[in-house]
């Protein structure tokens, strides 16, 4: 086979077959081929795209790049959700738990902090002790005992998605609807879910700022999903501001443990909700959406939901302590309680800006060898709509970097803006697509 050649003729939109992808996909696994030549080819499948055979092909040959786990002796059809990325988004850490006791098993593998992106295996690991890598066994055996788990993407699992998303990270080639498609389903297919719930984000702070080619994700996504015998749902939610109040790791653990204790914002109260009626009908422990999100109500009032998330943190070697008792937790050094400098109504709060703010305030990596803060980031106390006085505290910032303070308050202001006028309050969730049909959410809940 002839790499060049290859590379060549996608530059020139001509398609590649499927026993090229296939040996491009195992080479570049076993080292034969070099990173340069696997840039150069994402490039070229960037701008000109994939057609569907080349989709299923590289879908295919990324799943069996290393192991699939089968989860077939554990009773009942398996569901797990999938975020395509956002700020703020600790949607997760509540559902998983909350679906699980309602009857469905959760295998859910997540990833680490992206971009201008925090990730769910962060979050977690903000709690002490938390081991996010499980064995095989492990997995198996927490969801049979407890009914999920939450953990990293294993060495095994996907090793081509691992190099390939790498290589894109550095590359500028991760907003490509195949190279998305192909990521997210290999990895869900190999950890052996039945069923998928695509959390997809639109707006400012997702992937692609233009809603038309997050639709047009959103429907591949749901397609290939089903082209791999996944049950797939996808949900188009607003990230155009954060969901929820506060950004940054810990912040965020505390807020999705305000969920599943009865509070919380209602942004992410609403996705959390809805998202796991889905989970709760594809799993057929409801005969609804509507009926699934009424079960998630009632297993936060009764606090099953956070019982199961005590007995996952439990699991996973996690200190109980803290999770109970949250303002036993080390505070961060610095507080920065940003003012408004006039009245009005908050118009726009840019998620990207507030996403890279809260990575320099400690909270994510700016090398892939930083570490991270845990207790860094910002609490909103104000979101788009709502009214604000001069003086008023719009957020708080989390920092142990002093010399950042005066930096940090000024990009915090630069992501904000103020209107003289009354602001609606913006829609979370905008769309329900499934295989067979897609509407606007409001309609989909009203039928
Ligand atoms: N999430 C993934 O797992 N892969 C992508 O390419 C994008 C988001």
């Amino acid at each position: 086979m002839d790499i060049v050649e290859m590379i060549t003729n996608k530059r020139n939109g001509l398609a590649l077959t499927t026993d090229e992808i296939e040996w491009i996909v195992s080479s570049y696994v076993s080292g034969a081929v070099p990173d340069y030549q696997i840039s150069a080819l994402l490039m070229a499948v960037y701008f000109q795209g994939m057609n569907r055979d080349e989709l299923l092909a590289l879908t295919r040959a990324m799943v069996y790049s290393g192991e699939t786990i089968d989860l077939s002796d554990i009773p009942g059809i398996k569901v797990d959700k999938h975020s395509t990325g956002g700020v703020g988004d600790k949607v997760s850490l509540a559902l998983a738990p909350l679906v699980a006791a309602a009857g469905v098993p959760v295998p859910m593998m997540s990833g680490r902090g992206l971009g201008h992106t925090g990730g769910t295996l962060d979050k977690l690991e903000s709690i002490p002790g938390f081991q996010t890598q499980l064995s095989e066994a492990a997995f198996k055996n927490q969801i049979g005992k407890i009914g999920f788990a939450m953990l990293g993407q294993t060495e095994k699992i996907c090793p081509a998605d691992r190099k390939i998303y790498a290589l894109r990270d550095v590359t500028a080639t991760v907003p490509s609807i195949p190279l998305i498609c192909s990521s997210i389903i290999s990895k869900k297919k190999a950890e052996g879910t039945d069923a998928l719930v695509l959390d997809v984000k639109v707006g400012k702070g997702a992937f692609f700022p233009d809603k038309k080619q997050t639709l047009k994700l959103a429907r591949f996504l749901v397609r290939l999903g089903n082209d791999f015998d996944l049950n797939t749902v996808a949900l188009l939610t607003a990230m155009d501001q954060p969901l929820g109040h506060a950004v940054g790791n810990w912040l965020e653990t505390v807020e999705a443990i305000e969920v599943l204790q009865g509070g919380g914002p209602p942004d992410l109260i609403e996705v959390t909700e809805t998202l796991g009626g889905v989970m709760i009908y594809l799993g057929e422990k409801a005969d609804s959406v509507f009926s699934g999100i009424e079960q998630i109500r009632a297993l936060i009032r009764s606090g099953e939901g956070f019982r199961k998330f005590l007995d996952m943190v439990e699991m996973q070697g996690g200190d109980l302590s803290v999770v109970q008792a949250p303002d036993s937790y080390p505070k961060s050094t610095f507080e920065v309680a940003v003012k408004s400098n006039r009245s009005g109504a908050i118009q726009d709060i840019d998620a990207r800006k507030i996403g890279r703010l809260s990575i320099n305030l400690g909270a994510g990596r700016l090398k892939k060898e930083d570490e991270i803060d845990y207790r860094a980031g910002l609490i909103f106390h104000r979101k788009i709509g709502d009214p604000v006085q001069k003086g008023d505290v719009v957020a708080v910032l989390y920092t142990e970097k002093e010399d950042f303070l005066e930096e940090a308050e000024r990009s915090f202001l630069d992501a904000i803006a103020f209107s003289d006028k009354e602001i609606r309050k913006p829609e979370t969730i905008e769309r329900y697509l499934t295989a067979e049909e897609e509407m606007p959410f409001h309609k989909f809940l009203k039928d």
